[in-house]
């Protein structure tokens, strides 16, 4: 088991910012509350990587 943190999977749409908890449901909105194993975001950015491989080849 890699993390008992769970994450409330409506965060984007019920609350500001996400909402950890060490259940299976979000404690504030009842939502289903998922693995964070595939991280909310991506620290190196492959999204970044793709712009600025379409900016050389505009050049
Ligand atoms: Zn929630």
């Amino acid at each position: 088991m890699k993390s008992d943190i769970r994450v409330c999977s409506a965060w984007r749409e019920t609350h500001d910012s996400p909402v950890y908890t060490l259940s299976d449901s979000c404690p504030d909105c009842g939502a289903v509350a998922e693995n964070t194993a595939p991280a909310p975001f991506n620290p190196s950015d492959p999204h970044g990587e793709y712009r600025r491989s379409l900016k050389r080849r505009n050049r």
